[in-house]
């Protein structure tokens, strides 16, 4: 079995104000590994004050840092990304041990986390402001663009790296501060990135990680007057309750939730390459994705065939413990998350699904690649995100009610579809009610790309040159010459 080289990524310890502490209380939250429920660490479970401790770190941190260049906070980012990519074994080591993400894909993680890193690095020098033409000629206007202060991001366990980097590096690169609480199931890896950023010369306060009980955390960062920001990636429930703890501090909000996504297969697609990318949207990370093709709506023609391919396909998958050479299906993250891919397949079956694979619980945390067909809107799977390995096919005749059905949900995160008619591409990619779309495409997320959704499931956008804008205040200049 793969060992750690370098142990010192492995902490037991928060980091806060430079320094790597322990709740007074001495209590701890242990991490276990979902593919043999073993433990692999542990962490501090830090009290509200604890928290606090960190804030007021990053308060007095946050001026300095802005005040540097750009071009050294630049410098600072670069250096992170270097040692992210140097470490990336050991880090996708340590993410496969508490999420249980095939290895390969874990180490996919740490180089999309790490190119978030490396492009905020790049944009840091690049914040300009504007010049506006006064209606009076003795005014001069100039527009500013100023870091919001002191950030703090909550952050989910389907990711433990790249959730964070796609926060923190365009808060750091603006000249924010930022507090990361960790989901409490994926501590390690958000520490390792500690060590690595600390190594990198991010100085003490700037960017500091919190673990411990998330309402207890959320509340004392949501009820702060110093955090000026939140950015939360998670459900839609505990988004919606962000939010509205935000309300007394009008706080700035990026929020990245729950989606729905359908993956359209018009009659002319070409249907191996929308079987190659159903199968990277729907079943990487286990179907434990944000942007993951929820409902497969493919059009009556071509339903049959689609299906028969996608299902031998999801039958090869092999299904095993992370750390294991060629496994491509881990195990889902806990009991709950089996429970939930459990009642959508009970759910849909007894609506009258039918069952094409998979569709059973395995020992310890596994469940089987499933496919079911005949899906209709009465079923759970078509109003909730399923988050597991299941991929539901419903059937359409038309293009308006493939987009009506495409639509007709309270998300709007990400959407796919196929087709080789380019009038149908313009339509369709017009008409979906969605903040990411992929055409003959089911691979969409990368650093360059502005990341976010519409409706319910969030606001503001990760990555791209619009990422930064999120971290950035405007002020307006008028001056009298
Ligand atoms: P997921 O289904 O991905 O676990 P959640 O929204 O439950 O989504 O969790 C996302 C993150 O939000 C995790 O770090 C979790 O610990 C944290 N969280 C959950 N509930 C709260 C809350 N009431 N206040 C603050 N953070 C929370």
């Amino acid at each position: 079995m793969a060992e750690i080289r370098d142990a010192s990524l492995l902490k037991d310890a928060c980091l806060v104000d430079g320094a790597w502490i322990k709740a007074a209380s001495g209590e701890v939250i242990g991490v276990t590994n979902p593919a043999d429920g073993t433990v692999v660490g542990v962490v501090p479970m830090l009290a509200p004050g604890e928290v606090e401790r960190a804030i007021e770190a990053a308060r007095r941190a946050q001026p300095e840092w802005a005040g540097l260049a750009a071009k050294a906070r630049s410098a600072a980012l670069r250096r992170w990304f270097e040692l992210l990519v140097e470490n990336a074994d050991d880090l996708a080591l340590i993410m496969t041990r508490e999420q249980g993400k095939p290895l390969a894909e874990a180490r996919g993680e740490i180089l999309y986390a790490a190119s978030f890193v490396e492009w905020f690095a790049e944009e840091a020098k690049r914040v300009y402001g504007d010049t506006i033409p006064a209606p009076q000629p003795n005014q001069r206007i100039t527009v500013l663009r100023q870091p919001v202060g002191v950030t703090a991001a909550i952050t989910p366990w389907n990711f433990p790296a790249a959730m964070i980097t796609r926060k923190a590096a365009p808060a750091l690169a603006a000249g924010c501060t930022m507090i990361v609480r960790p989901a409490e199931l994926t501590p390690l890896t958000a520490l390792a990135l500690g060590v690595l950023a600390e190594r990198a010369g991010i100085p003490a306060g700037v960017l500091q990680i919190v673990t411990g009980p998330a309402r207890e955390i959320g509340k004392v960062l949501t009820e702060s007057e110093t955090v000026r920001k939140l950015s939360f990636t998670g459900s839609t429930e505990v988004g919606r309750l962000l939010m509205a703890q935000c309300a007394p501090t009008i706080k700035k909000l990026s929020l990245e939730l729950g989606g729905n996504a359908p993956f359209i297969v018009f009659d002319d697609a070409d249907l191996d390459a929308a079987v190659a990318g159903a199968m990277l949207s729907k079943y990487r990370n286990a179907g434990q994705t944000c942007v993951c093709a929820n409902r497969i709506l493919v059009q009556r023609g071509v339903k049959d065939a689609f299906a028969q391919k996608l299902a031998a396909e999801v039958g090869k998958l092999r299904v095993g413990e992370g750390t294991e050479p060629g496994v491509e299906i881990g195990p889902l993250i806990n009991e709950a998350a089996l429970d939930k891919v459990e009642a959508h397949v009970r759910d849909a079956l007894a609506k009258g699904a039918r069952l094409l694979c998979g569709g059973e619980r395995r020992d310890g945390c596994y469940f089987a690649p499933t496919v079911l067909t005949d899906a209709t809107p009465e079923m759970m799977v078509a109003r909730e995100e399923t988050f597991g390995p299941m991929a539901p096919i419903f059937t359409f005749e038309e293009e308006a009610e493939a987009i009506r059905m495409a639509n007709d949900t309270i998300y709007g995160l990400a959407a796919y579809f196929y087709t080789r008619d380019h009038a149908r591409m313009v339509r369709v990619s017009e008409a979906l009610e969605y903040g990411m779309v992929g055409h003959n495409t089911g691979l969409i997320s990368n650093e360059v790309a502005p990341f976010g959704g519409v409706k319910q499931s969030g606001l503001g956008r990760e990555g791209s040159r619009y990422g930064i804008k999120d971290y950035l205040e405007l002020k307006y200049v008028c001056s009298v010459v």
